[in-house]
């Protein structure tokens, strides 16, 4: 009977996204997990925005460059992957040889939505002298494009890397491009994309908190909007944000970016407090939809019967491997 529930589940895969197949609620999902891990030596990589039951059972929690950087090192002959489409695919251009899961297929992302790379490529074809310096927020189509792959811990040192005559087209976040023209110094042809988490951060709400709160420091993504980070005491990555409440005096920060990244927050600083800042909507939630769509439940159902998984094209596979190692090349050479 049970797996005829199987069968059924994995056929529904593609529509669902999960295998949606009910689970004993009296089964410890934690146990489990730590039991799968052993049986089939997997390893679980997961993204900070994660929900906190998902980081708890993790064996590497990071952004996008440390899970990148994970990814390719590990000996691990499954990786699960506790993130966004885009994180398990690049995961699996770096493994092409391994099995990599991912809790949610559906688990997507506006900021890689907002380039499609049919259209990216008509755009491209404008500027044949540009080099292509994609953020890794994109598809493997889109990588395939693209002369090098950043993150916004490497993103600076990637740009200042090239020559200064080099021109260069930034795609697809346009807040993080115009942030790095800022930061650089340097002229860049960007793409008009954004991220629907970050963008929505209300900077009135924001101003109103810092009242409230006069001795908080406001920490901020670089994918905000310019307006958000004019105001921020600090920008950075959400590695170099966790780092920045770790070492600065500040008891109070105002975090602005997925609410994820407060559950490491609190466990690396007790004594702190962290208020994620409001976004500009009707309810008071900064999450991002398709990072939460993994749960537990998916997790433990994914390992258990190595289902959803990802696949990919050779051809696309090789293309886009390339402007990945670029990144993980030059981001080993200025110690990243
Ligand atoms: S927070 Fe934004 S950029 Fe990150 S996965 Fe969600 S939609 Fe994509």
């Amino acid at each position: 009977m049970a797996d005829i529930h199987i069968e059924a589940a994995k056929k529904n895969l593609e529509k669902k996204g999960f295998l949606d197949i009910d689970i004993d609620v009296n089964l410890d999902l934690f146990a489990e997990i730590e039991r799968l891990k052993k049986e089939k030596n997997a390893i679980i990589l997961a993204h900070y925005y994660q929900e906190p039951d998902i980081q708890d059972v993790a064996d590497f929690i990071g952004d996008s460059l440390g899970l990148a950087q994970k990814a390719q090192s590990t000996d691990a002959d499954i990786i699960v992957f506790a993130g966004v489409h885009f994180m398990a695919e690049t995961a699996k251009i770096l493994n092409p040889q391994k099995k990599v899961l991912l809790p949610d297929l559906k688990a997507g992302c506006s900021l890689s939505d907002s380039a499609p790379p049919e259209l990216f490529k008509k755009f491209r074809d404008k500027y044949p002298d540009h080099i292509v310096i994609t953020y890794i927020n994109c598809s493997a189509g889109m990588k395939a494009l693209s002369d090098i792959i950043c993150t916004s811990s490497n993103a600076q040192a990637i740009i200042e890397s090239l020559p200064k005559d080099q021109k260069i087209i930034f795609a697809p976040d346009k807040n993080l491009g115009a942030y790095l023209k800022k930061k650089t110094g340097r002229e860049m042809v960007l793409w008009n994309g954004a991220c629907i988490v970050h963008e929505i951060f209300s900077l009135e709400k924001i101003t109103k908190l810092k009242i409230r709160h006069p001795k908080a420091k406001v920490i901020a993504h670089p994918e905000c909007e310019e307006p958000v980070l004019r105001i921020a005491d600090f920008i950075g990555s959400t590695t170099s944000l966790l780092k920045y409440t770790i070492e600065n005096d500040a008891q109070e920060f105002i975090v602005v970016t997925e609410t994820g990244i407060l559950h490491q927050m609190q466990i690396q600083s007790p004594g702190k407090t962290f208020i994620p800042a409001p976004p500009d909507n009707m309810c008071a939630c900064n999450d991002c939809p398709y990072m939460k769509l993994n749960t537990l439940e998916k997790l433990y159902l994914c390992m258990e019967y190595e289902e959803p998984k990802i696949i990919m094209d050779e051809e696309l596979l090789i293309a886009s491997k390339k402007p990945i190692e670029r990144m993980l090349e030059i981001s080993h050479r200025y110690g990243l």
